[in-house]
């Protein structure tokens, strides 16, 4: 039996475990991919502490995957060995009422890589076929291991704010998913796109994505500096994907007049609301976006492509699968300059 190399999660609150496990074998409508890049998210970290739950213990985590086809299995018509591809991490069923609508993000059968069954902290993954995105050669491994979920999450959250030519977007947390979201804002039509993190060196790189306006709350009234750059009107668009409880406090609280928040950040707190203040007199909307679509796939690799997004500054370092570790501690830290690391494979 071929073994390869993958970091399971053990037990939770430890280190991942980097251990041999046997190459799993596709199936019918399956691929076996050789990973080459799969980038490390927050949710990972859930994963480790407990806050989240994985579904069986122990697991190889890693959700935001690339890589090259390694194996067709049976009945695989669309690809071919060798073809480089990104993986919708949500293995659906295909079927269901929420599939069959384009909502397969909230497909009852769902099962998600790296969470429920094994994902790409590992030299191979198995997939469903209808699970790859092929992308060309002009984006590197690295970059399309990130359209999975660091830039499918905030696309996809966005989409659902529904922005209109010219609309002002505050963007909330510029990490991972941040740098992505003033990018998509800005694609999306936004005119302003005001970017919010209490670190300095975040909003310099939102400025270098096209962020027009920056604040950090640490350095005066942020809703003062939202109403100046605004002409006192509120943002239309406020997107918070930090998971606090005051930054979603804020983004409902800078929105305008038909005002939306989207809410992509995991806070399971509870968060105070005013509904005759908060939506009633401004017919405001509070949203949550979960996930991504399928369908949100092939729009981000054509952006990507044709270079109108840009994600030559989104990937800030990159691993070894044996310092997957390493990267785990760096994000919890939150290091200076730390955008996404991502664990790559030669
Ligand atoms: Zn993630
Ligand atoms: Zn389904």
């Amino acid at each position: 039996m071929k073994t390869m190399q993958a970091a399971q999660l053990t037990e939770i609150g430890k280190p991942l475990q980097v251990v041999d496990v046997p190459i799993p074998e596709p199936g019918p409508g399956e691929i076996l991919v050789k990973v080459r890049a799969a980038g490390i998210c927050s949710s990972d970290i859930h994963y480790q502490d407990g806050r989240s739950k994985v579904t069986k213990l122990p697991i190889t985590l890693g959700h935001e995957i690339s890589g090259e086809v390694a194996v067709c299995g049976e009945n695989v018509k669309r690809l071919n060995k060798g073809d480089r591809v990104s993986l919708f991490y949500l293995e659906t069923c295909g079927e269901c009422m929420m599939c069959n609508t384009g909502n397969d993000n909230y497909c009852s059968e769902a099962k998600m890589l790296g969470k429920d069954i094994d994902g790409g902290f590992a030299e191979y993954v198995v997939v469903p076929a209808r699970n790859a995105f092929p992308f060309p050669e002009s984006i590197p491994f690295s970059q399309a291991a990130l359209i999975t979920d660091a830039v499918a999450t905030p696309f996809h959250a966005l989409k659902r704010a529904k922005i209109q030519t010219g609309e002002s977007v505050l963007v909330l947390g510029i990490g991972g998913l941040g740098i992505h979201a003033v990018q998509i804002a800005k694609i999306m039509g936004a005119g302003q796109v005001i970017a919010m993190d209490l670190a300095d060196d975040k909003l310099e790189l939102a400025l270098k994505a096209g962020a027009t306006a920056a604040i950090n709350p640490k350095r005066g009234n942020a809703e003062d500096k939202v109403a100046s750059i605004t002409g006192g009107k509120g943002v239309n668009v406020a997107v918070e994907l930090i998971g606090l409880t005051t930054a979603i406090r804020q983004a409902i609280n800078f929105t305008g007049i038909g005002g939306r928040t989207v809410v992509v950040g995991i806070c399971p707190e509870e968060v105070a609301l005013n509904p005759y203040h908060d939506l009633l007199l401004r017919e405001r909307t509070i949203m949550g976006s979960a996930d991504q679509c399928r369908a949100d796939f092939p729009v981000i690799i054509e952006l990507a492509a044709q270079k109108r997004l840009d994600l030559t500054y989104s990937v800030s370092h990159e691993l070894p699968l044996d310092k997957v570790n390493t990267g785990l501690e760096m994000l919890k830290k939150k290091d200076e300059n730390l955008v996404r690391i991502v664990v790559t494979f030669p």
